[in-house]
């Protein structure tokens, strides 16, 4: 089994519904460590994005996921938008002209991303960010490449992973981003761009399981 163009344009249907879902709790966790505005930040921004999918229905991976990243840019204002808009950015880079996706090119595609994110944010992991949730997935993608895994079990893996770093920011103290001003304060919440990250690992795994 590949990834398909296809599937990654039904992979961002797929996150614009979670996020709308999850509008509100997304803006509730950032309300405890924020500003109270991640949710409506990424709804607003997947909402746009939608309109824009239509023109790229046919086009290959790497166009795709650039249209996602240039329009969160444009469109998502606060951290996430900037960061997320280049993980997508640098995705749609090391997937350019490719119609399908391989496990093994999944992993340089995602490993892509989270090093944009790393380079724009200047963040490492352990900070509380959703780098602590990407970063895991990345890691368990490398594996399961390493182990012979086929996609789907990868992505399983790869999901686990992100789910057990976003949980795992709950007790971690924020270094970066608003939750940083809090400073002991920050410790005990989860935090809520490791969790739309999360919604987006599912997103995928969803769309390959259908
Ligand atoms: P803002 O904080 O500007 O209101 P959002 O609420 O949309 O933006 O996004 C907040 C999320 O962005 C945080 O939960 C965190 O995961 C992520 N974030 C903030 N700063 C950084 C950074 N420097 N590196 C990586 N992620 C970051
Ligand atoms: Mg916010
Ligand atoms: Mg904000």
């Amino acid at each position: 089994m590949q990834i398909t163009a296809d599937h990654v344009i039904k992979f961002i249907e797929t996150i614009t519904m979670r996020v709308k879902e999850q509008r509100d709790y997304l803006t509730q966790l950032d309300s405890a460590i924020g500003d109270a505005d991640h949710g409506v930040n990424l709804d607003r921004g997947f909402t746009t994005v939608l309109t824009k999918l239509p023109s790229v229905a046919d086009k290959d991976i790497g166009t795709i996921l650039k249209t996602v990243g240039t329009t969160l840019v444009s469109t998502v204002g606060g951290a996430s938008g900037p960061l997320y808009g280049t993980a997508f950015l640098r995705a749609g880079m090391a997937s350019a002209d490719r119609f399908e996706l391989s496990v093994d090119d999944l992993a340089v595609v995602v490993e892509a991303a989270l090093e944009g994110i790393q380079a724009r944010g200047k963040s490492t992991r352990g900070e509380k960010t959703m780098i602590d949730a990407i970063g895991p997935a990345v890691d368990a993608l490398k594996a399961a490449r390493a182990a012979g895994d086929d996609l789907l079990t990868s992505l399983r893996k790869a999901v686990a992973a992100c789910q057990a770093g976003m949980e795992a920011t709950i007790p971690m103290l924020a270094t970066k981003g608003r939750a940083s001003y809090l400073g002991e304060r920050s410790i005990g919440h989860q935090d809520p761009g490791a969790t739309s990250a999360f919604l987006m690992a599912q997103a995928l795994l969803e769309v390959l399981e259908a």
